[in-house]
C-alpha cells in the first residue's frame, strides 16, 4: 500500500510504545489517535509508559500527537479525546487498526467495528504478572476468525469476565495494567513488525487469524492459526456503507425519517429521559445514549430515568420529537446511521 491510514485506540503501555514506531514506518502517512484519558502519576503511568514527567496531567491523545510530530513533521494525526465506542463509526474509517486496550469490553467493541466497516485490526495484550506479550491479528469477513471466536463461553469464561469490568464514562478505572514498560514496548515492537509487513503487502490476505504470544519469563514463543468458530457468538457481519449529506444542526427528525424511514445507530440506543446520579437534574429530552453524556452541572455520567430504551427512531416511537434537529437528538457527522439494511455515513456537506 502506498499510502496507508491507521487508527490506534489507546496510548497507554502498548500504544505509548507503539506510536513512535509507526511515526518510523514511511508507509503510514495518516494516524488517529483515540484513548479517553490523561497520564496520570498514579496508576503506573510513569513506570509503564513511554512518557516523560512533564506529560502528567496532559490528555494521552494530546501528548502522542506532539511526539508524533517531532519525530514526523509531516505525518497528519487526528486526535480524538473519547473511548472508540463513543467516536463516531464513520471517522474510524481506515486501513488498519490498532487496539492497544487494557480491557475486553473495549477490544469486542473494536471488533465489532472493524467487521463493520471492513478494516484489518491487530490487538496488543501485555500479562505483566507472567511477562507474556501477544499480538493477535484479524481480517474481516464472514468466515475468518475474529476476536471473539477463540472467547470461553462458560460460566467463568471471557463473557463472564465482561460482567466484572469497567465500562468507560463509570468513572471506575480502577484495573491499571501493572506491566512493566519493557514488556509494552516488546508488544509494541511485535505488532510495529507486523504492521510493516502489512503496510508492504499488495495483497495482505494471510494477515488474519494469527497470535504470536512471546513468553518472556520462560522464553518460549508460541504461533497459533486459527479458524473461524461456528460458535462464535459474534455475527461476523460486514457493512457496504454509503454516503448520506445531512447537515445535523439544520436536519430535523422529522425530515430524516421522512427520507429514510426509520433510523439505527449501532452500538447506541435512544432514551427518553436521562438524570444525574450527582445532582438529580433531569434531561426529558429524545436522547441518543452516548455513554459519555455528562450532566452539564456536575459533569457525572448521567443515566436513563427509566427502561425506555428505543434502539431505532420512527415516526411512530418518536411524533411528539418530529421537530428537533439531529443535532439536538446527539447524532454527530460521521455517525453511521442503519435503516432497513443500509448504512450510510452522515456527512455535513457533499
Ligand atoms: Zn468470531
Ligand atoms: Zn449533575
Amino acid at each position: 500500500m502506498e499510502s496507508l491510514h491507521i487508527v490506534v485506540a489507546g496510548a497507554g503501555n502498548t500504544g505509548s510504545h507503539l506510536l513512535p514506531h509507526l511515526a518510523r514506518i514511511t508507509t503510514i502517512t495518516r494516524i488517529t489517535l483515540v484513548d479517553p484519558d490523561s497520564y496520570e502519576e498514579s496508576g503506573n503511568n510513569l513506570e509503564g509508559q513511554n512518557i516523560d514527567r512533564i506529560d502528567l496531567g496532559r490528555p494521552k491523545v494530546e501528548v502522542q500527537a506532539e511526539k508524533l510530530h517531532r519525530i514526523r513533521p509531516d505525518l497528519g494525526v487526528v486526535s480524538l479525546q473519547a473511548c472508540i465506542e463513543d467516536v463516531p463509526r464513520g471517522l474510524l474509517s481506515s486501513n488498519l487498526f490498532a487496539g492497544c486496550l487494557d480491557s475486553k469490553r473495549a477490544r469486542q467493541h473494536l471488533n465489532e467495528i472493524a467487521w463493520r466497516l471492513n478494516v484489518p485490526w491487530i490487538d496488543l495484550g501485555v500479562l505483566g504478572s507472567q511477562n507474556l506479550a501477544r499480538v493477535s491479528t484479524y481480517l474481516p469477513s464472514p468466515d475468518s476468525p475474529c476476536l471473539e471466536c477463540s472467547w470461553d463461553p462458560g460460566p467463568h469464561g471471557d463473557y463472564a469476565v465482561l460482567e466484572q469490568e469497567y465500562i468507560c464514562g463509570a468513572g471506575a478505572r480502577d484495573y491499571p495494567s501493572m506491566a512493566s514498560s519493557a514488556l509494552g514496548a516488546l508488544a509494541a515492537s511485535l505488532a510495529a513488525i507486523e504492521i510493516a509487513k502489512f503496510s508492504r503487502s499488495a495483497l495482505p490476505g494471510d494477515f488474519g487469524g494469527r497470535h504470536v504470544l512471546v513468553n518472556a519469563e520462560h522464553h518460549t514463543m508460541h504461533v497459533t492459526t486459527e479458524c473461524r468458530s461456528q460458535w462464535c457468538r459474534f455475527d461476523h457481519r460486514t457493512w457496504q456503507i454509503e454516503r448520506w449529506v445531512c447537515p445535523v444542526a439544520s436536519t430535523t427528525l422529522g425530515d430524516a425519517l421522512r427520507a429514510l424511514g426509520c433510523l439505527r445507530v449501532e452500538g447506541h440506543r435512544f432514551v427518553r429521559g436521562l438524570v444525574c446520579p450527582g445532582c438529580g437534574r433531569r434531561d426529558d429530552a429524545l436522547r441518543m445514549n452516548r455513554p459519555l453524556t455528562k450532566c452539564p452541572v456536575c459533569n457525572r455520567r448521567m443515566t436513563p430515568t427509566d427502561f425506555g430504551y428505543l434502539d431505532h427512531l420512527d415516526p411512530a416511537n418518536t411524533a411528539d420529537s418530529s421537530c428537533l434537529t439531529l443535532s439536538n437528538i446527539g447524532f454527530r457527522a460521521g455517525d453511521i446511521v442503519s435503516s432497513y439494511g443500509r448504512h450510510r455515513v452522515i456527512q455535513e456537506a457533499a
